[in-house]
This record gives structure tokens, sequence and C-alpha cells, in this order.
């Protein structure tokens, strides 16, 4: 799962039970105004926090507060049904005492994971069988909790160290346990997750933009196989196990993140405007013919500035409306609704572009299947009381990232769609894609300019053009199972 997980410890010690809250959908259809007035300021905090890491999966939503700590988790699935019973975090109990955990990322041996735990004697109840398919129906972050639950060591930290020394995989943690939250990053610190502190709080959160919703300061990143403890009496660190090769994933850059946050010293809207400014460059000599950049909002918007900085074309910043319905996928019922798909999300303004060739930017094309329908809305005339408004001439595509041909198994779904990914399907060829997607012409940005827009970004200067998982564009995956 690429998911959001935040976490908070109140620097005042304060006396609360153990109450944990889970519900489907968005943070605010999980939580109601009786609930979070019951759980007082922390409640409201973890609640603010986790709509600002919305973005990051909107499947279900979870809250836990236990003495003067709290947090909790957006989830995105991408290996567990979206049911309840797989809400994060995922409460477990050690020799009396309850504990949570939320996950973000993927284990790649959940499976072997599962049957260690049953071994021992967990037991996931009967619809979970051991087959491969299950596979698909087990939350990863259960398995795990299970395991934290029957291991052989009497010490919480030393059974959380020895269950997490089996995981294998990309996974930011946060465990809520006592007075206390623990935030783990693996080996490699595939997944984001930062520190930062105030007056009052200490904090840990998948992104830098919910902490600052609550006015706390980002320190810094959380270390590739850090074990942070943070209690009210501050905050102490180790190292679970060797740190490997950092290998941040990009595409957290590309898409993924919000452009208001900071990851790895990098501010994400800087890096993404830097992607916009060597597209323009790698593209110069087709953007003479551009009349109108497009972005494709949200998450084009960014390059989309970059590459108006770098050759002074207007933007057109409306021409591709984006509707921000507030329901979850899963809440879209029945074919006539799902078939509203691209309607619901854009609706075109053509009048700035009528009859012009127009410049679309995005961050990615996955499938593919969005792109040609957009393409059509905006080339459409559309009527309007009795008037005709013009669609654009001709659609040029520039994409601030190279042509995703590989799927990924560290938390983007794109597994779920293998065999799907249009770039893999066309083996990369860019003139197929083109005319399979119905565009006028089609550019990526390269893979060293996608990085050297990150690294030059960075504001600690401290990152390297090998410290970033790429394995969805080249296939060189960090963790091989
Ligand atoms: Fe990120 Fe791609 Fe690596 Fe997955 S495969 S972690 S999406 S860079």
């Amino acid at each position: 799962m690429d998911c959001g997980i935040f976490g908070i410890v109140g620097k005042k010690p304060q006396r609360r039970n153990f109450k944990i809250h889970r519900g489907l959908g968005t943070v605010d259809q999980a939580f109601n105004k009786e609930f979070l007035d019951e759980m007082g300021e922390m409640g409201w905090k973890i609640f603010f926090a986790l709509k600002g890491l919305q973005h990051r999966g909107q499947d279900s939503s979870g809250m836990v507060i236990s003495d003067n700590i709290g947090g909790g988790h957006n989830r995105y699935s991408t290996t567990g049904e979206i049911n309840k019973e797989n809400i994060q975090p995922i409460e477990g109990n050690f020799y009396g005492a309850p504990f949570a955990l939320a996950q973000n990322g993927n284990l790649i041996n959940t499976l072997e994971l599962k049957k260690e735990a049953e071994g021992r004697g967990a037991d996931f109840g009967k619809n979970c069988q051991l087959d491969s398919a299950a596979e698909l129906e087990i939350s990863d972050t259960r398995v795990i909790v299970k395991l934290i639950e029957t291991s052989p060591f009497h010490d919480f930290f030393d059974a959380l160290r020895e269950v997490l020394l089996k995981m294998i995989g990309a996974f930011s943690l946060v465990v809520f346990y006592r007075d206390k939250v623990i935030g783990v990053k693996d080996p490699f610190g595939i997944r984001p997750l930062c520190l930062g502190e105030s007056a009052d709080y200490y904090a840990i959160s998948s992104e830098s933009c919910a902490i600052d919703h609550l006015s706390i300061q980002l320190k810094r990143e959380i270390n590739p196989a850090e074990f942070i403890v943070i209690d009210s009496n501050g905050i102490s660190s180790v190292n679970w196990t060797a740190p490997l090769k950092k290998k941040i994933c990009l595409f957290e850059y590309i898409y993924f993140a919000r452009p208001d946050s900071v990851i790895e010293g990098v501010p994400v809207y800087r890096a993404r405007k830097k992607m916009g400014q060597y597209l323009a460059y790698e593209h110069r000599l087709r953007l003479i013919l551009g009349e109108a950049i497009v972005p494709v909002l949200d998450s084009g918007l960014m390059a989309a500035l970059g590459v108006h900085e770098a050759t002074n074309i207007p933007l057109a910043y409306e021409a591709l409306f984006r509707a921000h319905f507030s329901f979850g996928r899963s809440f879209i019922s029945g074919p006539d609704l799902r078939q509203l798909g691209v309607s619901l999300k854009f609706n075109p303004v053509l009048f700035d572009i009528q009859g012009k060739r127009v410049v679309m930017v995005d961050d990615s094309i996955v499938r593919g299947t969005t792109t040609p329908k957009v393409i059509n809305f905006l080339k459409k005339p559309k009527e309007l009381m009795g008037m005709t408004i013009g669609g654009a001439k001709a659609i040029d595509i520039l994409i601030s990232s190279p042509p995703c041909r590989f799927s990924c198994y560290y938390g983007i779904d794109t597994w779920r769609v293998k065999g799907e990914l249009i770039a893999a399907n066309c083996q990369g060829d860019i003139l197929n894609i083109k005319d399979q997607i119905g565009a006028d012409y089609l550019g990526y940005l390269s893979l060293e300019n996608t990085i050297r827009a990150v690294v030059e970004s960075d504001l600690t200067r401290k990152l390297c053009f090998d410290d970033f998982c790429t394995a969805c564009f080249t296939g060189n995956y960090p963790i091989l199972n």
C-alpha cells in the first residue's frame, strides 16, 4: 500500500484509555464530530493530519489514541481487500498490553510470514486460506501484528525487532505501544517518513504537509533502517539493522507526494517544476509550435508551470477543470455511474484553447486508458446555450517522467495492472504509444533528467544520482524475494 501514516506525542504526560476508531472511505467519512469532540484536542490534531495525507489513500481511515500519544492511517490498498478488517491501525495484544500498528509500503514475503505466524499459533480466521490467491486477501500489516503477538521474545521492542528482521519489502511503520510512538523505515528507505517537533509535540508523518497543518516544524527525514522511539521525555534512535544503499521511491517526487511536502530535503514542488523545465528543453523543437499549455490537474500542474516558465507559452490553467468529489472510488457503485469516469473527474473549459495547438502536460501514463478520453474532451466542440465552442486543433502530450514499463511491488499498485501497462505492451516504442492514445505528439522526460531535477532541488545537497528506486522505469528492482 502507498498510504498515509501519522503519529503524535504530547510533551506533557496525560492519562487516556487506549481507544481505536476506524471507518471505510475518506477521513471525513471515517470520523464524526461526536467522536472527535470526545477525543479532544489530540483527536482533532490527528484528524487534520490525516486530512493532510488524504491524497495517499481514500479507501479507509483509522485513528488510535492512548495515553499521551496517538496517530492514524489512510489506506490505499494494494494488498488485502477493502474491508473493515483491514482498516489500519491494526491492533494487537502483547502480554496483556494493547498496541497498534500502521504501515506504508508492501512486503513481498507476506505469504511466508503468514505461514510462520500460523506455525506459532496465530489465527487469521477461516476465510484466509494458505494459497497464493489468498495473498491478495490478507493485509501484510495484519501478518506483522500476528507475528509480534506470537514472538518468543517477552520484551515488546525485542519482539518488534525480531519481526522486522523477517520482513522483506518496502515499509515505513508507525507503532503505538504504551506511552510511546515508534517510527521505523526499511533498510533501503524506500517509502517516506519524516520527523517533526514543536514546543508541545513530536510527530512522525508520511509527508511533511500533514505536520505543517499542525504548525509542527519539519526536523528531518527518518533514515533507512532507523528505529526511532518517542515519548514525552524525548526521542531515542538506533538502527534495527544495517542500513543499505538508499533507494527512495522516485515516483513520490513525480506523482504521489503532495507538492507542498518536503521529502529527504527536496521540496516536491521544486523538483516537479524542474522536471517541467528539463521536459521543455528535451522537446524544445516541437514546443516551437505550441500555443497553449494545459496541465492535467492536479499532479501535472507543477511540471506544466516549469514548461511555461521555460518557453513563455501561455498557460491555459483552467482548460481541463478538475472536479474534487469527496468520495473514494470504492463508493461509486453501478455500471452507469462508473462509466461517467473521466467526466466526473474533468470538465473541459475550451474558450482559451479553441483552434489552438495545445501542449498537455501530465506526470505519467500508466495504462493509457484515461488519456484518449481527455484528448477527446479537449478536441471535441462543446455546445453552450446554442453556441458552439470549438476544441483544440492538436494535442501534443509531454510527460514529466520516463515510460512506466515495469510493475511496482513496493506500494504503488501497478502490479495489479501488470499486462496493462501501455509502455510495457508497446515495448517502450513511443510512436506506438502516441498512436494508441491518439495524441499528435508524445514526449517523455529522460530518466537522467528526472533524477537530475530531484537532486538539483535538494536543500541539503546530500542526495546522489543512485539514491533512488527507478524499478518501474528500468526494471532494476532493489529488493528481490
Ligand atoms: Fe517507486 Fe517505481 Fe520503485 Fe515502486 S518501482 S518504489 S513506484 S520507483
